[in-house]
Parts: structure tokens; sequence; C-alpha cells
């Protein structure tokens, strides 16, 4: 059977980071040792997997995975931890010196005709060579970082020059928080990197860093939450947005399948996530996990991955990714049960717009996690006007220092023009005006009154 492969790129420091976690969850889900070996060969019969998985002529599974940063210390940890040998060590790229977390630094300054940009080409180039029918392209980064803005965007031209259009990229992108980080210049990166990758995204699923720190202390009752437990709650929801590609299932959902209900323009490509339930193992055993209340659950602003008010706004789309034991009977009396309570607005052109995906395999999760183990869980993937707020607030602070070119010269200095922050503050201004233009209604209810 052709697998129909993916290849997952992590970039810079909360790319590679948050790769860490996602392959370590990948490996317990499929029951595959820290070196990559099969723990139950039995397990062989479910080859789905093998899309993330390149199987070795010794049985080894590796990670179809590259891990790419500027700088070593990310990748050395990598290369150190317990998981050392599930890599194929070609697969771990670091240069020597970061992009001082200047967009430009990592677009112009190390791209061209760096050679180890050629080197992280070639790696590209391999691992798509020993695809069979590679389906599409996972890239994490962070929009804030020097190399996760301007490297990911140079590598996002590249890949779509080299590898046409059609096999699409699904970016998961780490959105900035103050609270978290002390980079004053992130929303002018988080700015140009979304500007400048526009046109090589398929689909953009943010992880807002303020959203996530909150799910973690508040619903997972984690005190002070890191980066380790950030990227922990992230891999989850990766791990369920990918179950349907990686386990057999009657209800699966694609990646195209995936683009196809949740893009209804290619502007409108940032999907809001959502995940339920976030629980920690001392109280799994005494919550309902009903089919309804996990559906309910998702539709509450606490458990969004982007801060924003979806009930406020409306829904172009809706994809609900369920795992466990759960059947479509349950799933279809639950929506409708969220149907009937009214409290969510469709845009009036696409007014049904619910796709379901059901895979049977429950989540899994470590021992050391702050998740707890539980049979059955959600992740929903909207497409909501809403999201426009997360720009909004980017847009705001980018203004604020815009205004003065308070750091522009460090830009500058690098290759780029005055005029790139100029055209990138317009797509903004116009990505936010395509969200409430497909808000409106398309007929005028005056007009339909007379009719
Ligand atoms: P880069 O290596 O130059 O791309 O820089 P970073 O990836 O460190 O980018 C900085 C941004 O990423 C800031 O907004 C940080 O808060 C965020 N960040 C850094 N590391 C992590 C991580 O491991 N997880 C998450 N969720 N965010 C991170």
């Amino acid at each position: 059977m052709s697998s129909r492969e993916i290849l997952s790129i992590h970039i810079g420091q909360a790319g590679c980071q948050m790769g860490r976690e996602l392959w370590e969850l990948y490996c317990l889900e499929h029951g595959i040792t820290k070196d990559g070996y099969l723990i139950k060969e039995s397990e062989l019969e479910d080859i789905a997997f093998e899309c993330f998985f390149q199987e070795t002529s010794c049985r080894q599974h590796v990670p179809r995975s590259l891990f790419v940063d500027l700088e070593p210390s990310v990748i050395d940890e990598i290369r150190r931890s317990e998981f050392q040998k599930l890599y194929h060590p070609s697969t771990l790229l670091a240069d020597k010196e970061d992009a001082a977390s200047n967009f430009a630094k990592g677009y112009h300054g190390y791209s061209l005709n760096s050679s180890f940009f050629e080197n992280v080409s070639d790696s590209i180039r391999k691992q798509v060579e020993i695809c069979d029918h590679l389906q599409g392209f996972f890239v994490f980064h962070s929009f804030g970082g020097g190399t996760g803005s301007g490297y990911t965007a140079k590598l996002l031209e590249t890949i779509t020059q080299e590898f046409t259009n059609r096999i699409p990229k699904f970016t998961f992108s780490v959105y900035p928080s103050p609270r978290l980080s002390s980079v004053i210049v992130e929303p002018y990166n988080a700015l140009l990197t979304t500007h400048t990758s526009f046109d090589y995204t398929d689909c953009s699923i943010l992880f807002d860093n303020e959203a996530i720190y909150d799910i973690c202390h508040n619903l997972l009752e984690v005190e002070r939450p890191s980066y380790l437990n950030l990227n922990r709650l992230i891999s989850q929801v990766c791990s369920s947005i990918t179950a349907s590609i990686r386990f057999e299932g009657v209800l699966n959902v694609d990646l195209h399948d995936f683009q196809t209900n949740i893009v209804p323009f290619p502007r409108l490509h940032f999907p809001l996530a959502s995940y339920a339930p976030c629980l920690p193992d001392a109280n799994v055993k005494h919550e309902s996990l009903t089919v309804p209340a996990i559906t309910t659950s998702v539709f509450d602003p606490a458990t969004q991955m982007v801060k924003c008010d979806p009930c406020e706004n409306k829904f172009m789309a809706c994809c609900m990714l369920y795992r466990g034991d759960i059947t479509p009977t349950d799933v279809t009396n639950a929506i409708q049960k969220i149907k009937n309570s009214r409290k969510i607005r469709f845009v009036d052109w696409c007014p049904t717009g619910f796709k379901i995906g059901l895979n049977h395999q429950a989540p899994s999760s470590a021992p050391d996690s702050d998740i707890g183990g539980v049979p059955r869980a959600v992740c929903m993937l909207s497409n909501n006007t809403g999201i426009k707020d997360a720009w909004t607030r980017l847009t705001g602070k980018f203004d604020i220092m815009f205004h003065k070119r308070a750091f522009v010269h460090w830009y500058i200095g690098e290759g780029m023009e005055e005029a790139e922050f100029s055209a990138a503050r317009e797509n903004l201004a116009a990505l936010e005006k395509d969200y409430e233009e497909a808000a409106c209604d398309t007929v005028d209810p005056v007009v339909e009154k007379h009719i």
C-alpha cells in the first residue's frame, strides 16, 4: 500500500522543541521505542503510521522529519536526548549563529548563497525522494523568532518553487505572547512572515502562547507553565489533528478533506483549534467525559488555542475530530445539541458546515504528562471570523513601533526595504477586511422581505 507520506519540518527553537514533544507522543501512540523499534510486531497490521515514519531494512522506524535551526543548542539537546537514536542524524541540521530575532536576517542574511541553506534544501529533496506519494508538508515554527519567521518564509518559498504548488503546506505557528517572551520586535516578525508566506501556505494553525499558557494554568493546574508544558499541550492537539492520517479508521479525514472543508477562500486559511478534555490526571475520574460534554467544551473560549470570541462572530466551517470510544450516533446527537442551543452562528452563505472525523484510537498520555489519560477527546478546527482579533492585536502593536520607525534599521541593515513593512501592514489590513466581509450576510434582509 502506498502510504501518502507527510514530511514534518521543525524550524527554529520553538519549531524544534514542539517537534521533540510531538514525536515522543507519536512514538507512545504507535508503540515505538525510543530507538525506533515496534514494541509489538503485531502492530504492523495497521501501517497507516508509515506516512509519518519510514521503516528501514532493519525494521527501525525513522521519523519523516527535519529539524532545522540556525544555532546549535536546541538541536544538540535532541542529539543528547533519550530519543537521540530515533532520528536519522542527517535530519538534525544546525548552523552556528542565530538570526538575532530578526526576520530579515533569517530571510535574507542566511538563506541567500549560504551553504547551510543548500544543505537544508538538499535534505528536504532527499526526504521527498524517499516518499512514494508525498501528501503534504507540515511546518512547525514561531512567528516571533528570527529563524521561525524569516528562515521559515524563505524555506516555504523554496519548497513551493521546487515541489510544485500542488503539495499542500500546513503550518503550525506559535503566535507571540509578551508574557512568555522578551523579544520586542515580534509583531514585526509575525507580520512580515505572514505576508511573505501568504501564497506559500495552504492552511495555518495558530498556537497563541498566551491562550496555551492559560489552559495549562487554569485547566491543567500547572502552577507556572514552562515551554515544555505548552509544547505537550500543543502536541496533543497536533496528534488529534493527525490521528486520522496515522491510524486506520472508518470516518477518517485526510489532508485534502481538511482543506476542502475548512478553507472557503485561499486567504482565509487560519483555522482556530480547540481541544477537550484538558484535565490533569487526578481529575479525570471525577469528570463527566460524555460526547455531548466534550463537544460543548470545545465551544468554550477557555479551550481555544487562540484568544478570540467565536460566539460573537460567525463560523464559516467547523471540523470536529473525535477520537476514542465514540459512536457516530453519539456524535450526531452531540452536534444536534449544539445546533439546537443556537449559541453559535454560521455565515448565511455556508449555513450547515460541520465536517466530522472519527477515529477509535484514544489519546495517549505519558506518565509524566500534565494531561490526564482519557478514553475520548475532540479537537475542533473551525474557520471563524473572530480569528481576525488575533491579527488586530498584532497589527496594533506593529503600528505603535512602526509609527516611530523603531528598530526598522536592523531590518534595513539585513537587506530589507522599508516599503516591505508597509506592504505587510496593508496585506494584514486587507486580511482583517476579508474576514469582516466574509461575516456579512449575502442576502439583504430588506430585499428578502419583499420577495
Ligand atoms: P528562533 O529560533 O529564532 O525561531 O526563535 P524562537 O523559536 O525562540 O522564537 C521566539 C518566539 O517563540 C517567542 O514568542 C517565544 O515565546 C516562542 N517560543 C520559543 N520556544 C518555544 C517553545 O518551545 N514553545 C512555544 N510554545 N513557544 C516557544
